[in-house]
């Protein structure tokens, strides 16, 4: 079972629906609240990623944690 993507936005793989999620930022409510991301929804440069424990495969897809690189050796 494989949920691989590529983001149209921003052209990254990602291993997982999870990890693609995991990457697009800010905030798309109507919220009037402060936005850690800013008001518009984008990707997370891979700075970001990384900052947050994101990680690339060594099947090159970015993943949303190290440990799921148990999943990769299968
Ligand atoms: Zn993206």
């Amino acid at each position: 079972m494989s949920d691989r993507n590529t983001c149209p936005t921003c052209g990254l793989r990602f291993n997982s629906t999870a990890a693609f999620a995991k990457h697009r930022v800010g905030d798309f409510s109507k919220s009037e609240k402060p936005r850690p991301y800013g008001p518009v929804r984008r990707c997370m440069t891979v700075a970001e990623m990384e900052e947050r424990g994101m990680s690339i495969s060594s099947a090159g897809y970015w993943i949303t944690a190290a440990y799921e690189r148990f999943k990769e050796s299968a």
